[in-house]
């Protein structure tokens, strides 16, 4: 027997649980709920009804677990419902830390969470560590990470802060979205959960919401997580899991190609004199060594420009693209742009001449000619 271990890249095509009774190369979908129950009472497979155990779920999770090097996975409803099920785990009185920058959806949620269940909430400087420490005193349920921070792009440190974490008894988890798991690989680093806004990359197609969290063991607080999907019904359909598991075949090639050209596209717009750049491939990025440290093959495909005319000059600029798409998400196909404060809106840390760029898989030149039209367009009128 060959001791060959298949590169990640190869298993999303190859498949974990591929489907060749026919011959098929393409897995069918699973549609049934419900399964048919043996004399003595017992179930085949263990499965009942598909609430609690779906098995178009099967490919897609197997895939997920291998991908972050975890012990499991479990597909939810969306991003956002994978995330508060993990803060549905939590009993009242829990202290939980929370980035400042971060996903603006979910900081909406967990302050309006935070006070009807009783659950104590703190924010932290996403890159500050001491700041981090101070606020895990004396004692946190969980540490949430967001990096790359969306939309600001701050780098978290993932294994410094996860064992500051563990030192004052939080789990940790990440929210590893804008940074796939080709890229990195949180439970590697330490975190005990890898959350994923699998609208994203992982799907890669800007036609499915879906939600993924991995565990790195398969202990009780795994089986509450599960336990509250089943429960409270945030699940994802058998076609949206399909779809997602199509996706996840093009992942790496998709991200890669999308992380070179944003890189690219960096580069050129910091030679913009109106233009401040926030990616974290740039070495002028406060946090660019622990991005090569903890990221690899890359820096995502997200970035974010402040234009330095402000508010309207940058609002002035996402109106004038003709490739780029105006339209809010990441990580597909399409490149998209946003003026991102008018998206969260009020009580939003994002700064208010922040635009927002979802690089996808166009010609990189053909992106760079469409904002320099955008921008210097809007020099002419200035
Ligand atoms: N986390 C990040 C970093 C996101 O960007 C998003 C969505 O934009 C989410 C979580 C929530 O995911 P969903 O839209 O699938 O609920």
């Amino acid at each position: 027997m060959s001791t060959h271990q298949l590169q990640r890249e190869t298993v999303l095509i190859k498949g974990l649980h591929a489907q060749d009774s026919h011959g098929e190369v393409v897995n069918p979908i699973h549609l049934s709920t419900t399964f048919v129950r043996n004399l003595d009472g017992s179930y085949p497979e263990g499965r009942v009804y598909s609430r609690a155990s779906a098995v178009a779920y099967d490919e897609p999770e197997a895939l997920l677990a291998h991908l972050e090097g975890g012990k499991e996975a479990a597909l939810f409803a969306s991003g956002m419902a994978a995330a508060t099920t993990v803060l549905q785990s939590l009993k009242p009185g829990s202290r939980v830390v929370f980035p400042r920058l971060m996903y603006w959806a979910l900081r909406k949620w967990l302050l309006h969470f935070g006070s009807t269940w009783q659950v104590e909430v703190v924010f932290y400087d996403n890159a500050d560590l001491a700041n981090l420490e101070n606020k895990l005193r004396p004692k946190a349920e969980l540490l949430w990470i967001e990096t790359p921070a969306n939309p600001t792009m701050e780098i978290t440190d993932i294994a410094a802060a996860a064992a500051l974490g563990h030192r004052y008894g939080a789990r940790v988890v990440v929210d590893s979205t804008v940074a796939t798991p080709v890229q990195t690989k949180p439970l590697e680093l330490g975190a005990d959960l890898v959350l994923h806004s699998a609208s994203k990359y992982l799907n890669g197609h800007s036609d499915v919401i879906a939600g993924a969290l991995v565990t790195g063991q398969r202990d009780a607080h795994w089986a509450q997580l599960k336990n509250i999907r089943a429960l409270s019904g945030n699940i994802l359909g058998p076609f949206e899991a399909w779809l997602l598991a199509r996706g996840m075949k093009t992942l790496f090639v998709r991200v890669q190609a999308a992380s070179a050209s944003a890189l690219w596209l960096a580069q050129q717009l910091a030679r913009q004199p109106q233009l401040d750049v926030l990616y974290a491939g740039l070495p002028a990025h406060p946090q660019h060594e622990i991005a090569l440290r903890q990221m690899r093959g890359g820096f995502g495909g997200l970035l974010a420009i402040l234009h330095k005319g402000g508010k309207e000059a940058a609002i002035a600029t996402t109106n004038r693209v003709r490739l780029f798409k105006r339209a809010t998400s990441l990580g597909a196909v399409e490149s998209l742009i946003e003026h991102r404060a008018s998206v969260e809106g009020v009580g939003t840390f994002c700064p208010d001449n922040l635009i927002r760029l979802s690089v996808g898989l166009e010609a990189k030149e053909d992106l760079l000619a469409d904002l320099l039209q955008a921008i210097n367009e809007e020099n002419s009128h200035a």
